[in-house]
């Protein structure tokens, strides 16, 4: 998979007229980190597939998702050459371990804020998982099955690497607790629930809740001056990073939230003002991407909708419901069928 991730990097390198020489020597290539400027003082900075992005400003600098402890590491270190103030700020786009670990690195600068509903997901109890990762037998721990099942249900898919389970069993118990899992996550220090704002050394980011969707403590990080909007995971999907105009790869019953407190989440994103939207996976994509995106989710609804409204089965469904507008997309092929299907349990669900 690293291998994968590589290779996309060095052809996403290869393929972008826009890379100057600076850029490009920004690559770590025995890493596969990177630092790549945006605009002004903003730049997205990453590792594979995985993105955060810092805003510079005379009084410090505002990260958000520090991925990683080495990621955060090899981050410190280059923060420290290239400009000369500390990390201040460090926000979570969501609790999810992939992205919010490593800002212990910055422990002794920065103060961490993120979503009042990571304060829950990091409180002990089984926290909110992405996909179909669900207590299956509700005992507060994340079991082998609860991980195994449905990423064994289609690998190609949901997979989280065979080894996931006895990588994050930090103590081969046999068991992975949430803290287990979690164990490279600092708690932030500040919470706020719908918006907030964060000033530092002149320059202003809005933090807004967007609702629920990949998770349930989503955050959207936005930078007006710059007309740059982050978020991770909620757009431009966990599989199909590199295009947004791919089908969603639909691993589970779309998370756990209504479709449509997807939509409208979507929707939260493109009120904001902004050409570039930066986020945690992917290229970077417009506005009319981001609603592109957000279109298709609306008429995957509404034929389900209507197939469910028809008394079709799910199988029926896969059959007829063929969403012809979205032939020329990514994956449409392999992910019609599943779309389909995730759709209607995630309907049938939340009725
Ligand atoms: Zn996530």
């Amino acid at each position: 998979m690293i291998q994968v991730f590589r290779l996309l990097i060095a052809t996403l390198l290869f393929l972008s007229p826009m890379l100057s020489a600076q850029e490009e020597a920004a690559l770590d290539t025995v890493s596969g980190n990177q630092i790549r400027h945006i605009t002004g003082d903003l730049y997205r900075a990453g590792t594979g597939a995985w993105h955060s992005i810092f805003l510079v400003t005379d009084a410090g600098i505002i990260l958000a998702d520090p991925l990683n402890t080495p990621y955060a590491t090899w981050l410190k270190e280059q923060l420290d050459e290239r400009f000369d103030v500390p990390v201040r700020y460090i926000i979570y786009s969501h609790s999810h371990f992939d992205h919010a670990g490593g800002a212990g690195v910055f422990a002794d600068t920065a103060t961490i804020i993120a979503h009042e509903r990571v304060a829950i997901n990091m409180d002990g109890r089984y926290p909110q998982m992405p996909g179909d990762m669900i207590d299956r037998n509700n005992n507060g721990l994340i079991d082998r099955e609860d991980i195994m099942i449905p990423t064994n249900a289609d690998p190609g898919i949901c997979g989280m690497g065979n080894n996931f389970f006895d990588r994050n069993d930090l103590n081969g118990d046999g068991v992975m607790t949430p803290a287990e899992l979690q164990v490279d996550i600092v708690l932030p220090d500040i919470f706020y629930s719908e918006r907030m704002t964060l000033t530092l050394g002149g320059k202003t980011v809005e933090l807004i809740h967007p609702g629920k969707n990949h998770g349930d403590d989503m955050t959207v990080v936005y930078f007006p001056q710059e007309r740059v909007v982050f978020a991770a995971d909620m757009i431009a999907d966990a599989l199909v990073r590199d295009n947004i105009h791919s089908l969603p790869s639909a691993c589970g019953p779309l998370d756990g939230t209504p479709i449509a407190e997807w939509i409208s989440s979507y929707q939260a994103v493109e009120e904001l003002d902004f050409d570039i939207f930066a986020g945690g996976h992917g290229d970077f994509f417009t506005k009319d991407e981001v609603a592109s995106s957000r279109q298709f989710l609306q008429d995957l609804q509404s034929a389900v909708s209507d197939g469910m409204a028809q008394g079709l089965s799910l199988d029926e469904m896969k059959q007829q419901v063929m969403l012809e507008q979205y032939v020329d997309w990514e994956y449409y092929e392999r992910l019609r069928g599943k779309n389909i299907e995730a759709a209607y349990l995630n309907l049938t669900q939340f009725r």
